[in-house]
């Protein structure tokens, strides 16, 4: 089985049924196909070969499932692009990946002014209107919608997707079809109430992560109708969730927290809803149970990256029910291993640690990613004998039920105590006039290290240090508490709305010469 087989299927027995929609544009499985057979046989003809890298740069577009169902069906390899990098930053990645093929959507023209002349020699440009390229419609209209004829390993590559960059340099994860494969296997039996074909979903994370990339993959694996939105955008995201037959949606909690924010939520119309799934990022309870107030719909939360190609650990809706029926710990757990999955919580020398204890949080699963594109070093770090290192920290209960402290590298020392900054961050988060938090740590003469937050406060609200500390007396452990506050206006996300902490570090660490992680 290969991913496109699931596109062919639903092509064959339902070809009318919806399968694309973008703006304007609504393209059913019948056509999707028939168009991603074209791309491929125009791949052919270009002269790729399997393996051989395709690559996309632009916001959220129908061109972007063309491209992973055209480079699928040919034992291409897609490679999308983070299109909010420099010009220089992308070419670096484009040249990296050695990509053969740059298909250019939309939103992306001033960066591809200054990418044409950094592009690597060798790679053809496919756009929808630029004079030095192959003119998207023009071009594919010259080739047969006929599936093209070509044998491709379950084993081999499908997917080069670069991490998002929270830590350090995005890293390229090569994930193969079997690894989509299993993945799709284990959400199915994670997620009790299964998104029926024919019904509708949409897809506002972005294209180039993980998670965009997955629900959207998912959709096709369902025979759903998935909206794409170009990007993210709270009040469009309501008004198409109140239009449509939406049942399921992939949300991140910067999302949830977007959308909790308008003005008139608590007057709109979820009754279709049937599930929201999220993750990729610590989400407080606070806003949790606000959520599951406002959606009313069944909650499961995903716990992975990309190189475990997404989820690895839910928290299902019956845990959910759990939590809120009289065990409210369970909301700070991300859930239980998915079907086949080994979890390893080991100490620094590469130990397991006992039940209860924190440590790095290991993964072996089938959809463990290949390898890191071009990085044996890292690749060798990050994976040995089949298991992945995740960088983060975290505990396993009786129960089997895993807990994330942090990841490692946001661990604060201070005074000889590990902290871990997300516990303080939920602390704070229950603070009525707290909007959004982070907090970091400093360096500090007497603890080498000490906390400081950085809050958004609601609007017409304030919060002082005095206050602050006050509030956390009875929530946290003293040494926890930080003793230092900045109010900003925003904090720093990056596209999949995880918080970039390196950034909010930056300035206190440079006089002391020590690198940011
Ligand atoms: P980089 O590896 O380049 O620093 P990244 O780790 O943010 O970037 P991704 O693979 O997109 O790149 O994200 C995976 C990470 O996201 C996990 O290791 C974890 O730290 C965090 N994460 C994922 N799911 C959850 C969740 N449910 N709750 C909290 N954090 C999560
Ligand atoms: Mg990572």
């Amino acid at each position: 089985m290969l991913v496109h087989h699931f596109l062919e299927y639903y092509a064959r027995n339902t070809p009318d049924a919806p399968c694309l929609s973008h703006g304007d544009t609504h393209l059913s499985y019948g056509e999707v196909d028939a168009a991603a057979n074209r791309l491929a046989n125009g791949f052919l003809d270009l002269g790729i070969e399997p393996g051989q890298r395709v690559a996309v740069l632009g916001e959220n577009s129908i061109e972007h499932c063309l491209l992973f169902m055209a480079a699928s069906k040919i034992g291409a390899v897609s490679v999308p692009l983070n299109y909010r990098l420099a010009s220089a930053e992308l070419a670096f990645v484009i040249s990296d990946a050695n990509a053969r093929i740059l298909l250019v959507t939309e939103g992306v023209e001033r960066t591809l002014e200054a990418l044409r002349d950094l592009l690597p020699a060798g790679v053809d440009l496919i756009t929808g209107s630029h004079p030095d390229s192959l003119h998207w419609d023009a071009w594919l209209e010259r080739f047969p919608a006929t599936a093209p004829r070509v044998d491709v390993d379950r084993y081999a590559p499908f997917i080069q997707l670069y991490t998002s960059g929270t830590t350090g340099n995005p890293k390229g994860v090569v994930t193969s079809h079997y690894n989509l494969l299993q993945l799709t296997l284990m959400n199915l039996i994670a997620t009790p109430r299964r998104p029926q074909p024919g019904s509708a979903g949409i897809v506002c994370a972005p294209l180039f992560h993980i998670g965009g990339t997955g629900s959207t993959i998912a959709g096709i694996f369902n025979g759903q109708h998935t909206l794409l939105h170009r990007v993210f955008d709270p009040e469009q995201l309501v008004d198409d969730m109140e239009n449509n037959p939406v049942t399921s949606i992939f949300l991140v909690p910067a999302m949830i927290m977007a959308i909790l924010k308008l003005p008139d939520i608590d007057q709109r119309d979820f009754s279709q809803l049937q599930t929201i799934f999220y993750g990729a990022s610590p989400i407080s309870e606070t806003v949790l149970r606000r959520a599951i107030e406002v959606f009313q719909c069944e909650f499961v939360q995903m716990y992975g990256m990309t190189e475990t190609s997404g989820t690895v650990v839910n928290l299902t809706p019956d845990d959910h029910r759990r939590a809120l029926a009289g065990k409210p710990d369970l909301l700070r757990s991300c859930g239980r291993p998915s079907v086949g999955v080994e979890i390893r919580i080991m100490d620094p020398e590469g130990k397991a640690v006992a039940t209860g204890e924190v440590g790095e949080i290991w993964v072996k699963s089938d959809t463990n990613m290949l390898h890191y594109y071009n990085l044996p070093d890292a690749t060798a770090d990050n994976l040995t004998e089949g298991w992945i290192h995740t960088g983060d920290a975290g505990y396993l209960d009786e129960e089997g039920y895993l807990y994330l402290k942090d990841r490692i590298k946001d661990m604060v020392v201070s005074g000889g105590e590990n902290i871990y900054p997300v516990e303080v961050e939920n602390a704070l988060a229950k603070h009525t006039a707290v909007a959004d938090v982070a907090v970091i740590g400093v360096p500090d003469d007497k603890y080498g290290e000490a906390l400081l937050a950085f809050v958004v406060t609601k609007p017409g609200m304030s919060l002082d240090v005095d206050e602050m500390v006050e509030f956390c007396r009875d929530k946290i452990a003293g040494y926890k508490i930080p003793r230092q506050l900045q109010v900003i206006d925003e904090l720093p996300r990056n596209p999949s709305g995880k918080i970039l902490k390196k950034i909010l570090r930056e300035p206190f660490w440079q006089a002391q010469g020590r690198e940011i992680g």
